[in-house]
């Protein structure tokens, strides 16, 4: 099957996502990885151009990691709007790729470009088979896409509640790789330095896998819920693509 993934910057696909689409790629599938802006505003030292130029380099190595095809939408960071422009922009690339599966940011986060970016995705993919709605050149999908949104930053709403997620991929044997694809963003991990005077940029992925895991009895784990809106696809298509043993169900399902 063709995954992919959207998020809004650089750095949050393998932060949330990263083990789970290295283990797609393991089991034969084809993995996109987008995000909405470069990543511009990240840097006190350089300008948005060349931070932007930075970001989408270090992004696009990251995505080599696992064999992934990596593009940005160009949007700027703080400026991901839910616009007619920008739902044109993302049905067009959703129609480029064609994913069998898209996993997105969750509705509700910290950041308002990560919620825009879970807004846009899922208006955009509801968009694709309409042939009336011209985007560009990308053909119209027979098929919406089966859409998985994230867990947001802590696994927290934004009141600090617990969102649970329905299911969780057990990615121990993943995590090697995930960190090699975050050690890809040089640039961020001096930003986080500078601006929020923290340098645990790896151990922060390694202690939120951690966390994520323990609650579901597994070492390290990444979580997603399934969007079971009208039009979309009601089967776990993503279930079907991992092996069962690494796949863990926080709620049975009927
Ligand atoms: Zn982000």
């Amino acid at each position: 099957m063709r995954i992919l993934a959207i998020h809004a910057h650089p750095d949050d696909i393998e932060y949330f996502a990263a083990g789970t689409l290295y283990m797609l790629k393991q089991n034969g599938h084809e993995i996109f990885i987008a995000t909405m802006t470069a990543g511009d505003k990240g840097s006190k030292a350089m300008d948005p151009i060349q931070t932007a130029n930075i970001r989408r380099e270090e992004a696009a190595r990251a995505a080599r990691v696992i064999g992934a095809e990596y593009a940005c939408l160009e949007f700027g960071d703080y400026e991901v709007f839910d616009t007619d422009n920008a739902r044109r922009k993302t049905t067009e690339h959703i129609r480029r790729v064609a994913p069998d599966i898209l996993l997105t940011a969750p509705p509700t986060d910290y950041h308002a470009d990560h919620e825009a970016a879970s807004r846009l995705t899922r208006y955009a993919s509801f968009a694709v088979g309409l042939p009336n709605y011209v985007t560009g050149r990308a053909p119209c999908l027979d098929q919406v896409p089966a859409l998985y949104y994230m867990d947001p930053a802590g696994g927290v709403d934004l009141f600090g509640n617990r969102v649970d997620p329905d299911f969780v991929v057990n990615i121990t044997s993943a995590m090697e790789i995930k960190k090699d694809m975050l050690a890809c963003h040089e640039s961020q991990r001096d930003w986080l330095r500078s601006y929020h005077g923290v340098d645990n940029f790896l151990e922060d992925l390694v202690e939120w896998s951690r966390s994520r895991g323990e609650t579901y009895g597994v070492p390290f784990a990444e979580g997603f819920k399934q969007h079971k809106g009208f039009a979309y696809p009601q089967e776990n298509l993503l279930a079907q693509c991992l092996p069962s043993e690494v796949m863990v169900m926080v709620y049975p399902k009927a």
